[in-house]
């Protein structure tokens, strides 16, 4: 019966969900663990590994972000933000890690970035893209985040020259779970989907392997 289908899809979503993030959360908390156990003998530990923990800690916290927003769709709450505060919360998140990896992120706001939406979740759309956007580009190199703007609509664009993605994948970014990364949970985009829709925009990918990719997240311009 449709009950029973739906049922066991449901258990099977569930189980897909388990599998692809117990590696990810399994991975920082074996490394959080080695970490607390060398603090343990003072000479050796030392404010770098702080750092790692604290990565560790970011990621951890991205993951279950990611979780509670497919768990329990909460009603959104729309009010009139500032996209580039948004941006510049999240570029500062990860200011120490680009820098690690040689990669610098230059941000242009030409123009104001007013839109109706739910800060916290944009934050967690602009912290997916922009993770990508640094694990896409294994040997450094530039992020550049751009405003664009016209009468329909309010667009950041996050832009790496990175590995790039080949045009037959682009339909799978969509996909639940989809990765192509070996420690991947394929959450971010997923997840990244779902808040756009709430708030009545689009996602547009532009992409060459090997060049690099864009995303473009588009909300409706207020008027
Ligand atoms: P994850 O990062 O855990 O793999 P995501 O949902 O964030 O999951 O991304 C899904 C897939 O989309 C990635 O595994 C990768 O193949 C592709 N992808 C996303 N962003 C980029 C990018 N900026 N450059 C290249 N590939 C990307
Ligand atoms: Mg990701």
């Amino acid at each position: 019966s449709y009950e029973h289908s739906s049922h066991n899809e449901k258990l099977a979503f569930i189980g897909r969900i388990a599998t692809g993030v117990t590696h990810e959360i399994k991975n920082p908390l074996t490394s959080l663990k080695g970490f607390v156990q060398l603090q343990e003998d003072e000479q050796k530990y030392n404010q770098k590994h702080s750092k790692i923990m604290l990565q560790e800690l970011d990621r951890l916290t991205i993951i279950v972000n990611d979780l509670m927003i497919l768990g329990k769709p909460q009603a959104i709450n729309l009010k009139s933000i500032d996209l580039y505060e948004c941006v510049r919360y999240v570029v500062d998140l990860f200011q120490q890690e680009a820098e690690n990896k040689q990669i610098t992120i230059y941000t242009h706001f030409e123009e104001q970035g007013q839109v109706l939406g739910d800060a916290g979740r944009i934050k967690q759309v602009l912290l997916n893209i922009l993770k990508n956007a640094i694990e896409a580009m294994p040997s450094g190199g530039e992020v550049r985040i751009k405003l664009v703007k016209d009468q329909e609509w309010t667009t950041v664009q996050i832009i790496d020259r990175g590995i790039g993605i080949p045009e037959k994948d682009i339909p799978n970014l969509e996909k639940a779970f989809y990765s192509t990364k070996e420690n991947g949970t394929g959450l971010g985009l997923m997840v990244s989907y779902k808040i756009i829709e709430e708030h009545r925009g689009k996602i547009r990918i532009d992409s060459e392997v090997g060049v690099g990719t864009t995303f473009s997240l588009c909300f409706p311009t207020p008027n």
